[in-house]
């Protein structure tokens, strides 16, 4: 039946003869009965592993219940408690809840609630970033052509500017991230001088953590310098957290590691453990300019997804979620660290939390994708992404100890049947920090 699907999703990334049948934890099981090791989570949807009991059973209770009470006809009882959940644990700034079910109808949203606040209608975004595959958020992507290719033109009133990362730069790899951030910052400056006027721009969007584009945490300095030039010319700044949110960087949300709270912050993903749901929050008073019916969708904010969300979040706090990140972080690194000292095309091992990138020399093209195939020999399932000759470990945040452990000696394993990978480093294994940057739960800037 594979071959009755459009073109456009195949073949799989993982291999065309998958058929998954079963999943449970970190393990999921084809139908040829074969066992695989899984840190891609549905790309970081199944945040607390495939199936966890709390969710299986919040999803079920609320199946007998209600199904579907569609947000513009009535309210539900599951995305009520899930307001009451997140707003808990949000800056009380952030007061204004949308649900949707995919990350693009969320990013969607938030534009347009940026158009209705400011009233204008140009967007910045960075180079590299992933927002979706809408019209209009393709419109914001710009990790790769292959999501854009053939299908222009795009929404008009976009302008690019590039992510702080030396490589994306062009700047030597050893320049010290806050001279990349000024030039970084400078290139945004022009931008609204040249290109287009902050009398035109409404929103600046950017993930704190690029997902897609490579596993880079954005460094302090270029955040906070945004902020203040969002804030000096009535932009709106939008977090895209639908990668990096839901404890993936260590803390509930990536944007608690700045001093920066975001005008509007875009979820998904792992919010609902593996049912789609996503949403916005926002300030009041900008939710307010939008006009009564402008919001809504068939699906937005289903029950089912929001009872799943609840019992996620609640399992945060029973099980210490945020505590596993860092622990789990940190033999990650180690263990990593190890593994790059005996395979020197390892340029780099970075990101926040269990948003671990490793990136290989870019001067040998595939070798990501080669590793990844190696691994999926040994049954164990990981994704490349990017560009970039990077490999991206998103494992579930309640990943322990044990299959941590063993995740990375099935990794080193496929390393060595493909003989070691070697080649002359430019500059010394760069890593997220000498110590892993969830040591005291904040943001490592000396990510390069
Ligand atoms: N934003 C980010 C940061 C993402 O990583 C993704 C999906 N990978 C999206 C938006 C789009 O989400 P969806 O595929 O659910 O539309």
């Amino acid at each position: 039946m594979q071959k009755y699907l459009v073109r456009g999703v195949s073949p799989p990334i993982l291999g065309p003869n998958i058929v998954a049948q079963r999943a449970k934890g970190l393990y999921v099981w084809d139908t040829e009965g074969r066992e695989y090791i899984d840190i891609t989570t549905g790309i970081g949807v199944c945040s607390l592993g495939h199936c966890h009991p709390a969710v299986t059973a919040a999803a079920q209770a609320q199946c007998a219940k209600v199904q579907h009470a569609q947000m513009n006809c009535m309210y539900h009882e599951p995305m009520l408690e899930l307001i009451g959940r997140m707003k808990e644990k949000l800056h009380p700034s952030l007061d204004s809840f949308m649900f949707r079910s995919t990350g693009a109808e969320a990013v969607e949203d938030a534009l347009k609630v940026a158009r209705a606040a400011t009233g204008k209608t140009n967007v910045i975004c960075l180079q590299g970033g992933f927002h979706g595959r809408t019209f209009g958020t393709m419109s914001l992507t710009t990790s790769k052509n292959i999501y854009h290719r053939g299908l222009h033109p795009m929404l008009g009133g976009i302008h690019v500017v590039p992510f702080p990362f030396a490589q994306q730069m062009l700047v030597p790899l050893d320049t010290p991230p806050q001279e990349i951030c000024a030039k970084a910052l400078t290139h945004l400056e022009d931008v609204l001088h040249q290109a287009t006027s902050p009398d035109d721009v409404g929103a600046l969007i950017m993930e704190p953590t690029l997902g897609e584009g490579g596993y880079l945490a954005c460094p302090k300095w270029y955040v906070e310098g945004v902020a203040k030039i969002c804030k000096e010319n009535n932009i709106l700044l939008i977090f895209d957290e639908v990668q990096a949110g839901i404890g993936r960087t260590g803390t509930l949300f990536a944007y608690e590691q700045y001093s920066v709270v975001p005008d509007i912050m875009v979820f998904a993903k792992g919010i609902a453990g593996g049912f789609p749901l996503s949403g916005i929050v926002t300030k009041k008073e900008l939710a307010d300019k939008q006009l009564p019916g402008t919001m809504g969708g068939t699906y937005a904010g289903n029950a089912v997804a929001c009872a799943a969300a609840n019992a996620v979040l609640k399992a945060f706090d029973d099980e210490q979620i945020l505590k596993n990140v860092s622990a789990r972080s940190k033999q990650f690194y180690e263990g990593l660290q190890s593994i790059a000292q005996r395979n020197s095309a390892i340029t780099e091992l970075r990101g926040p939390g269990l948003m671990i990138g490793l990136h290989f020399k870019d001067s040998v093209p595939g070798q990501a994708k080669a590793v990844a195939s190696q691994c999926m020999k040994n049954r164990l399932m990981i994704l490349p992404c990017s560009k970039f000759e990077v490999l991206r470990f998103i494992p579930p945040l309640n990943i322990t100890e044990k299959e941590t452990s063993t995740v990375l000696e099935v990794f080193d394993k496929s390393l060595k049947e493909l003989g070691g990978l070697s080649g002359e480093r430019a500059v010394p294994l760069r890593s997220c920090c000498s110590t892993p940057c969830m040591k005291e739960n904040t943001l490592c800037c000396r990510y390069y």
